[in-house]
């Protein structure tokens, strides 16, 4: 049976450390359903679509197999069961990644027991990347194109 799991974020936008970790976890799972996870309330950089064609262009571009994308405004571990996902992939960083995920882990195992959470630690290139920060170095000037893919660096400028 084809493994499949979903890694869920902002992806706001999509990083070469995201990037990092879809690759690595499709070592291991077969599909990857890469899940923008889009809460109406808050805004974000991107639109939830905007998000989602950089990261299909991203996939293109750099040949990953296996990956797709998708968008939801709802529960993670919902749209794992309904598309037959048995697990969630997350990425780590520092300490404090380390509590945050602790505690989604928790709440998302108080909806569905049945799906597992996969994390995998960030790799030293990537540790200090995050979305925000390369919107915030970007609009300091700074040329961030070894931190994100080219379907992002082209709409950012
Ligand atoms: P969220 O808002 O859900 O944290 P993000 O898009 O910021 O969404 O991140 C999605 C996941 O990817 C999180 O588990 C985060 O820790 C992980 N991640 C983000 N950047 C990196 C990175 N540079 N290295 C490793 N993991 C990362």
């Amino acid at each position: 049976m084809k493994k499949v799991a979903v890694y869920p974020g902002s992806f706001d936008p999509i990083t070469n450390g995201h990037i990092d970790i879809l690759k690595r976890a499709l070592n291991i799972f077969d599909e990857v359903i890469v899940l923008i996870a889009y809460n109406n309330a808050k805004s974000g950089c991107f639109s939830p679509t905007e998000r989602k064609e950089m990261i299909e262009e991203a996939i293109e571009e750099l040949g990953i197999k296996g990956a797709v994308v998708d968008i939801t405004d709802g529960l993670t571990v919902k749209y794992a069961l309904e598309h037959n996902a048995t697990h969630l992939i997350r990425g780590l960083r520092a300490v404090t990644d380390f509590e945050y995920e602790f505690k989604l882990n928790a709440g998302n195992k108080f909806v569905e027991k049945t799906i597992d959470s996969v994390f995998f630690m960030t790799d030293n290139d990537y540790e200090f990347i995050s979305s925000s920060s390369v919107i915030e170095l970007h609009n300091g000037g700074v040329d961030v194109s070894p931190l994100v893919p080219k379907s992002v660096l082209k709409r950012l400028k």
